[in-house]
């Protein structure tokens, strides 16, 4: 599967805040956002006039895709799948990158970051209701039990994530059991648990021009 493996430092500089893309290393004074807050390249520092509405609307699209690691293929079909439901096209959104196999791994606990989550669903690490699901696209339902597998449990990435996994907090749509490896789904993801500053509202104005 493809994916974006542009250095994920800049990306955040780009977006101006942080993405946490690099699990504990974003939470400690090594992250490059915290000591480099502007944007990189040569005119990074320079004051930028002010942004058209669709500089504006592309960068909230960047932003979110650079956050769930996903390309625009990918992107653009999930936002068509969101505009087919019934309800808000960008929350629809939100609740459908919330609900993907590796974000869900991740906010689990399981993985420190989104790509190290994929890592771990992509080597068939990850079990869902007993049965092996290696693509990180899957979309996780209430009700389903997200685990480890056995042999895969003293895997010292795993471990270390869920040592720290209290840091982070988990949403309150997840119900995790740390000394079991496992993880359930207690309810469809929640648009008010999205702490991270998202206008999605400018995501679908730019889909629809
Ligand atoms: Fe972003 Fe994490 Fe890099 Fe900091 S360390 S700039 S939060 S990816």
């Amino acid at each position: 599967m493809a994916r974006n493996v542009g250095a994920a430092c800049r990306r955040c500089r780009r977006e101006n805040m942080k993405l946490f893309l690099k699990g504990d290393r974003c939470y400690s004074d090594k992250c490059s956002f915290e000591r480099r807050a502007f944007a990189p390249g040569q005119h990074g520092q320079a004051r930028f006039k002010k942004q058209s509405d669709y500089a504006v609307q592309l960068r909230e699209k960047q932003k979110v895709k650079s956050l769930y690691g996903l390309l625009e293929g990918q992107f653009h079909l999930t936002f068509l799948k969101a505009e087919r439901q019934k309800g808000v096209a960008g929350e629809n959104l939100l609740v459908l990158l919330e609900r993907r196999l590796d974000n869900a791994v991740f906010r689990m606990g399981f993985a420190a970051s989104r790509n190290q989550a994929r890592q771990l669903v992509r080597h068939s690490h990850v079990l869902v209701n007993g049965k092996k699901v290696n693509i990180p696209s899957f979309l996780v339902s209430e009700g389903d039990v997200v685990s480890i597998r056995e042999k895969s449990r003293t895997n010292t990435a795993v471990i270390d994530s869920l040592e720290i996994v209290a840091r982070r907090g988990v949403p309150s749509w997840i119900e995790l059991d740390k000394d079991n490896f496992k993880a359930t789904v207690k309810a469809q993801p929640n648009r008010d648990e999205i702490t991270m500053p998202i206008q999605e509202h400018l995501i679908v104005e730019l889909y629809s021009k």
